[in-house]
């Protein structure tokens, strides 16, 4: 290598260098996106929560084709309006509170300015050692879910992507804890009931542990997990020499918001030595209203447990969280060295997610839950749980009074299941128009679950904007709508 050789990397450089500065944008161009952002951002304030809560049309998509990556630059006013347009207005608005499909939770807005920050700043969260404080920050509110659920100081836990990747965490957890492998893997049996969510079913098989037992345990006519049941399959399945091995409970099922016995299901899992998972990730934050703490009171029993907080505490999509009691298992599980990360080693007065997780590189997820919890304080929270239970509530006693409807079971926590009556043979037709007629006025979404074959509408209340007003108006259309219906088909 030449001086010459080093002449050419120069130049190269300085036009390398060149061309690549606007990576960077200079304090002026920051200015101008941010004025951009706002604009935005107000805008989707002031109009989005007019517009229909589910669009159908997705013409609009196409509009991305129209903007292949290239080597020039765009303008971010054309980009907004491109996201605008092929984005935020087609399909679902989750955001709205006319959202009552599925476990909607709403999106704070505080979260976004975590999120802002925690990508302008890009601290990495992974390790005690690259960022001591994101690191304590997600422990602090990591231990202050395990308090939640009367979890102990020697309990640990993660920040994960949602719900699905929690329950997997935990589920692995156990597979590890009770030696679950290759060589005993079919004598392991799993209890649960069929409405369980369908993320566990798939952490199981991802797990490796399909070929274990499924046992689903029949529901009482709460759709909660028949207590005595599970004892007596658990009993049976020992004396038939199998190992029962894992109770996965739910803390308010996605079909029904059905709890099932947490307190019943902890004194069997204890007297028979099984680990004892709870997937709560819709109804767990409803701990932290009064009644809420009644209803989950055995959850401090559990070997581990899933929230979401962009469930429970509102937070945009993207936010998760597993707690084990057994912290040592947790770590057991997904702890790692490296060659390359020999320097991170030391006196860490926190654990790294990077040890409790599959995850290495992540996502700063801390500070966008840290900043609404700080922001508002608790109490807010608090009221707006109670709010939802209240609405679903509301909404039940309200559908009572009509005698073309019929509920389920007085709701456990914030969703309600009902359906339009109907001659035997047109009633899962009837229901199945209805829904398309709720989500085609567009002013409050619902959607539809089948039970044992049933065709089922369901209400779900967990947007924090959602107040009475929405439900009042799902409640209008549901009535006009139905009557509309049972005409046509009578
Ligand atoms: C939403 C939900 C899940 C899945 O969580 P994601 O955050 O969607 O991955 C699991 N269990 C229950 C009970 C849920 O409501």
């Amino acid at each position: 290598m030449g001086k010459s050789d080093l002449n050419i990397i120069e130049n190269k450089l300085l036009e390398l260098g060149e061309i690549s500065a606007s990576l960077e944008p200079g304090p002026d161009d920051r200015a101008d996106y941010m004025n951009s952002l706002k604009k935005y951002t107000e805008d989707f304030y002031l109009n989005s929560f007019d517009e229909p809560t589910y669009n159908p049309d997705f013409s609009s998509v196409a509009k991305l084709e129209e903007y292949p990556l290239q080597e020039n630059p765009r303008p971010l006013n054309v980009l907004l309006e491109v996201v605008k347009d092929s984005v935020d207005r087609t399909g679902l608005n989750p955001a709205s509170p006319g959202h009552l499909g599925y476990i909607p939770g709403g999106g704070l807005f505080p979260s976004a300015l975590g999120d802002f920050m925690a990508d302008i700043t890009n601290r990495y969260a992974g390790v005690y050692f690259a960022n001591p404080g994101a690191v304590k920050m997600e422990n602090i509110l990591i231990r202050w879910m395990a308090g939640l659920f009367g979890y102990p100081e020697t309990s640990a836990g993660n920040l994960a992507s949602g719900g699905s990747i929690a329950n997997l965490t935990a589920i692995v957890t156990a597979r590890d804890y009770h030696n679950v492998n290759s060589k005993n893997l079919t004598d392991q049996v799993i209890y649960m009931t069929d409405h369980v969510h369908h993320c566990i079913d798939k952490a199981i098989r991802i797990a490796g542990l399909a070929e274990c037992i499924t046992r689903f345990i029949s529901r009482d006519d709460h759709y909660r997990m028949n207590a005595d049941h599970l004892a007596e399959c658990i009993i049976k399945d020992k004396e038939d020499g199998l190992q029962p091995f894992m109770v996965i409970a739910s803390a308010g099922t996605t079909d029904t918001g059905a709890m099932d016995p947490l307190e019943e299901i902890g004194y069997i899992t204890k007297a028979q030595g099984v680990w004892y998972h709870i997937d709560a990730a819709y109804g767990g934050f409803f701990i932290l209203t009064e009644e809420g703490r009644e209803i989950l009171k055995g959850s401090s029993m559990s070997d581990s447990l899933v929230v979401d907080p962009h469930k429970g505490l509102f937070l945009p999509y993207g936010t998760g969280a597993v707690i084990i009691k057994n912290g040592r298992a947790l770590i057991n599980s997904h702890y790692y060295q490296a060659n390359y990360m020999q320097d991170t080693e030391g006196s860490d007065e926190e654990l790294s997610p990077a040890s409790l997780s599959p995850e290495l590189t992540k996502h700063f997820r801390g500070l966008r839950m840290w900043l609404p919890l700080q922001l508002s304080g608790l109490q807010p929270f608090r009221a707006a749980l109670e709010e939802k239970l209240l609405l679903a509530r509301y909404f039940f006693l309200k559908l009572k009074e009509s005698n073309l409807f019929e509920t389920g079971p007085y709701p456990d926590l914030s969703v309600v299941i009902y359906r339009m009556k109907s001659h035997h043979d047109q009633i899962n037709e009837n229901n199945l128009k209805l829904v398309k007629a709720v989500q085609s006025d567009g002013r409050v979404f619902i959607s539809s679950t089948k039970i044992d074959g049933e065709v089922w509408l369901r209400l779900a209340v967990m947007v924090f904007r959602t107040k009475k007003d929405t439900i009042d108006i799902l409640l209008e259309i549901l009535l006009d709508r139905a009557m509309t219906i049972s005409d046509q088909s009578s």
